[in-house]
């Protein structure tokens, strides 16, 4: 006999709620814990899953791999070519280990709430006890709801309610312990298990080789390099976190997301340790930075909250459905441009290519760039959530999802559409230096001042004649006349005009 913990996007040891109920009832029994992971081609493709992200998963999966080993606790890892057939191959697996019990952590996107009902009755049919859990929020969805009885969906009260929630209910932010040590003949009994190799990576998830290097130096995976990081930005860098969070070039953010989005890193573990580190106990107290940046923690809930709320914002709906009427354009020239940070307004460019670089991109220029897709280029926001996910490292549906609700102002609780940025002014705001302009876009590398802002619009000759000499490209759009154009095709789609 045996207890299975299926591991998804929850690749840590530590604080990991699923993995530590599947040991409590392995340890019950005196019987062996064995861990699983199945690697399905389909579902990356099926959620545009980077292949920076499939990299880091793969990294932190031989991290994992190692640190269950010490315990004697096996890592099953093998590739499901067709997805719908997910649930039977852990049956299988299951009943090939006499496995009696599979716990796992709950994920909350429809394809994969279906897979898991598939699997309910699978291991109904076959004997096997099915627990899913709730882990990957602090709160559980479903948990808050207004007054009224209904679902909240502007952050601010629900931020407030989640605070109380939290006050109240202790135990949500209390830390599971990892797993014990399995029996001390299970290294034996299952010898072919810990002796498998890793699966290769699917074929087109590869990242070149230039790119693995810069990912793995950028990038440290698994879940100690996620708790060095968290514990250098409490100590470090969370006091000055408002002041400086919204200066990409800076580096004052966590950069933990990647971290959240794998699992390597539990959102509460993260909220837990920003408490330990204030002054007071209260969630919505103590130092700026410390609120503040709980706050951002609490932003990745509230999206998985509207996503298990309303699942329609999965299925290429608006969350504010009038506005799927806005009469997009269709400029595959503009989304290019777009795409390869070749759009002639230095701010923008510098956050594109950051991205492609690196698979990250600062949160200030996430709201930029998807504001400029959908707003200066009047793209369809969806295609710019699409090549999100197909590039960023730290990929999560509800986020990103989320993210570009709120920028495109199709989204729940979003910026006004009226509400335009002008990137040149975003721009000196928080690049007043250029710097970050300078990092990323080589070609204005040496023009100095706030020329760098607006190169063609503010250069003397000899500034313009350079630039333009090494490509650098003219504005795709110009501001005011894209904002006067987005004004009107937005009145039109809503319905105002
Ligand atoms: P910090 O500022 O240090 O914040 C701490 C943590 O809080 C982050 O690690 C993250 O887990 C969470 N967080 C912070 N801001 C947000 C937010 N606005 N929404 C949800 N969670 C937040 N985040 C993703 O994790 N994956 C995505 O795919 C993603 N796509 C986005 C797309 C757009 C258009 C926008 C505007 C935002 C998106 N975000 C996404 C949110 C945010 O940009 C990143 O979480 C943040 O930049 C990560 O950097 P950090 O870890 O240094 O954040």
């Amino acid at each position: 006999a045996a207890v299975i913990h299926w591991f998804k996007r929850d690749l840590r040891l530590h604080d990991n709620r699923s993995l530590h109920l599947a040991a409590q009832k392995a340890r019950e029994g005196n019987i062996p814990l064995i861990c699983v992971f199945l690697i399905s081609p389909q579902d990356y493709e099926a959620h545009l899953t980077s292949p920076a992200r499939v990299d880091f998963e793969f990294r932190s999966l031989a991290i994992l791999r190692q640190g269950l080993a010490a315990l004697d606790i096996p890592l099953h890892i093998s590739t499901v070519e067709i997805r719908k057939n997910v649930p039977a191959r852990l049956v299988e697996f299951a009943t090939q280990v006499s496995a009696h019990h599979i716990f796992t952590n709950l994920e909350y996107e429809p394809d994969e709430l279906r897979r898991e009902d598939k699997l309910v009755r699978l291991c109904l049919d076959h004997g096997i006890a099915f627990d899913a859990v709730h882990d990957d929020c602090i709160v559980p969805p479903t948990t808050l709801s207004t007054r009224q009885g209904k679902q909240y969906s502007v952050y601010t009260p629900w931020f407030r309610a989640w605070v109380a929630h939290l006050h109240s209910h202790p135990d949500l932010l209390a830390a599971s312990p990892p797993p014990p040590q399995n029996p001390p003949s299970t290294r034996r009994e299952l010898a072919s298990l810990f002796d498998a190799d890793i699966p290769a990576v699917p074929e087109n998830k590869t990242l070149s080789p230039e790119m693995k290097k810069r990912s793995e130096h950028l990038w440290p995976a698994g879940e100690h390099a996620a708790l060095e990081r968290l514990q250098r930005f409490l100590s470090e860098k969370v006091k000055a976190y408002k002041d400086r969070r919204n200066f990409p070039a800076e580096n004052g953010t966590a950069c933990l997301s990647v971290h959240h989005s794998a699992g390597t890193l539990a959102a509460r573990t993260s909220v837990r340790m920003a408490r330990e580190a204030n002054s007071t106990s209260k969630l919505d107290g103590g130092g700026e930075g410390l609120k503040g940046w709980i706050g951002e923690v609490a932003w990745r809930d509230f999206y998985k909250h509207v996503l298990v709320n309303w699942p329609y914002v999965c299925m290429n709906k608006p969350f504010k459905y009038e506005y799927t009427n806005i009469e997009w354009e269709y400029n595959d020239e503009h989304f290019k441009a777009w795409c390869e940070g070749r759009t002639g307004y230095p701010f923008v460019d510098a956050a594109m290519r950051q991205l492609l670089h690196t698979g990250y991109m600062h949160n200030r220029c996430r709201m930029l760039v998807a504001s400029f897709l959908s707003k200066h280029l009047l793209l369809d926001w969806r295609l710019g959530e699409q090549y999100f996910m197909l590039h960023l490292i730290d990929g999560d549906f509800a986020s990103n999802n989320g993210g570009w609700g709120f920028s495109s102002s199709t989204g729940v609780d979003p910026q006004p559409y009226f509400r335009i940025f002008n990137p040149l002014l975003q721009s000196e705001k928080f690049d007043p230096e250029g710097e970050y302009i300078r990092k990323w876009v080589p070609e204005l590398r040496d023009v100095v001042g706030k020329v760098v802002h607006d190169p063609f619009g503010r250069g003397d000759e000899e500034i313009v004649a350079r630039v333009e000499g090494r490509g650098y490209p003219r504005m795709v759009v110009e501001h005011r006349w894209a904002r006067e154009r987005c004004l009107k095709r937005y009145k039109a789609g809503i319905g105002r005009e």
